[in-house]
């Protein structure tokens, strides 16, 4: 199997990719690795959120039911809603779509310090768009490019970019899609659509791998998760996180006792405690 990881441009056939793979993990050992992992991304976005230095964003995408709001809720679970945005991305508005179509991504990118999440992203795109013919594909086809330039853009401004691609096979989705008609907590996620645009499985799946293997950059690579067992995707997208920024910690450690010793030297120096 080809590395899930594209941080270069290549050619990308999804058939290459497993969506069943658990990478030899069991899932009875997944609770307790999922704990160790949210634990250790809690207290690196509270370094990321302190020094201030950079930020991150973590841009989700994948086929209806693939798992993007599961893995908001779950991956999640732990951080400090203070130092997180969640945007979801939907079809643009009259305004959104008087404007180019990184304007109202650009927008929701996160501040140094903060990380934001894209719940769908400027990959519609090249997705959605291409799929549906929605621009002619001079326009769509151009935007490769477009997409990789802005993002080099964020990641010089010290933006740290993950971009997954939460992989499910067609059967699943028939699962899943059939699942939520028998769960009267989750039927109010279902959409006619969901089943139409189901038809255009094989076309997405073309759109999707166009996607990642031209916009797969060591700036902002994308992630190909094995999705199908919802605690393996959550597994991995920890240990991705976490492995890559684990690369900061020491400098963001450093920054902030560097800022505490300044800050403690001026508060002696001010000798602002009173007598009470
Ligand atoms: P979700 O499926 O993300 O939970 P919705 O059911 O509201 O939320 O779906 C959002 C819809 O918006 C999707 O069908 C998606 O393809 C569409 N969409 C997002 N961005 C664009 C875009 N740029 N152009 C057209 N449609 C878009």
């Amino acid at each position: 199997m080809p590395s899930r990881i594209i941080d270069s441009p290549r050619n990308v056939d999804l058939s290459d990719y497993d969506p069943d793979d658990t990478d030899g993990v069991k899932h009875k050992e997944a609770d307790a690795l999922q704990a160790k992992l949210e634990a250790k991304l809690q207290r690196q976005q509270e370094l990321l959120y302190g020094a201030g230095k950079q930020s991150v964003l973590v841009v989700l995408q994948g086929m209806d039911t693939a798992g993007k709001d599961g893995t908001i809720k779950h991956v999640m679970n732990g951080v400090n809603p203070a130092g997180c945005h969640v945007w979801n991305f939907k079809v643009p508005t009259p305004e959104e779509l008087a404007h180019d179509f990184l304007w109202r991504v650009h927008q929701r990118t996160p501040a140094n310090g903060m990380m934001a999440i894209f719940n769908r992203s400027h990959y519609e795109d090249v997705l959605v768009v291409r799929v549906h013919n929605l621009v002619p594909k001079e326009v769509w086809h151009e935007r490769y490019d477009l997409i990789n330039n802005f993002e080099h853009l964020l990641a010089h401004n010290n933006t740290i970019i993950f971009k997954f691609f939460l992989h499910i096979s067609k059967d699943e989705q028939r699962q899943r899609l059939l699942a939520r008609e028998d769960d009267a907590d989750k039927a109010w996620k279902l959409s006619v659509a969901d089943w139409q645009e189901r038809k255009y499985w094989d076309d997405y799946q073309a759109a999707y791998a166009d996607a990642l293997g031209k916009c797969g950059t060591h700036w902002a690579p994308w992630y190909i998760v094995p999705a199908n067992k919802k605690w393996y995707r959550n597994l991995f997208i920890l240990q991705t996180l976490t492995e890559r920024l684990a690369s900061f910690e020491k400098d963001w450690s450093a920054e902030l006792e560097e800022r505490g010793k300044q800050e403690l030297a001026a508060l002696h120096a001010a000798n602002v405690h009173d007598e009470t």
